[in-house]
C-alpha cells in the first residue's frame, strides 16, 4: 500500500522558499517543477501569522517515488 499523500511528512512550510510554497518548485529538492511532471500533494493548512491558510505543496517524481 503506497502512503496516501495526505500522510506523507513535509518539511516546515517556514523553511521553504516562496516558490516551493507556491508549488513552484519541489517541496523537498527545491527542483523546478513543470506541470507535466509536478505531483502534487493536496492542500495543507498552515498556520501564517495567526491565520490560518492552506498551502499546496508539490514534489517532484523522483521525490514521489523516493517516499512513496
Ligand atoms: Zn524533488
Amino acid at each position: 500500500m503506497p502512503t496516501p499523500a495526505l500522510e506523507l511528512p513535509l518539511p516546515d512550510p517556514v523553511t521553504l522558499s516562496d516558490a516551493q510554497q507556491r508549488g513552484a518548485n519541489c517541496v523537498w529538492c527545491a527542483a523546478p517543477l513543470a506541470n507535466a511532471t509536478a505531483h502534487d500533494l493536496g492542500a495543507r493548512p498552515l498556520d501564517a501569522h495567526g491565520v490560518s491558510v492552506l498551502w499546496f505543496p508539490r514534489c517532484c517524481r523522483t521525490c514521489w517515488k523516493d517516499r512513496s
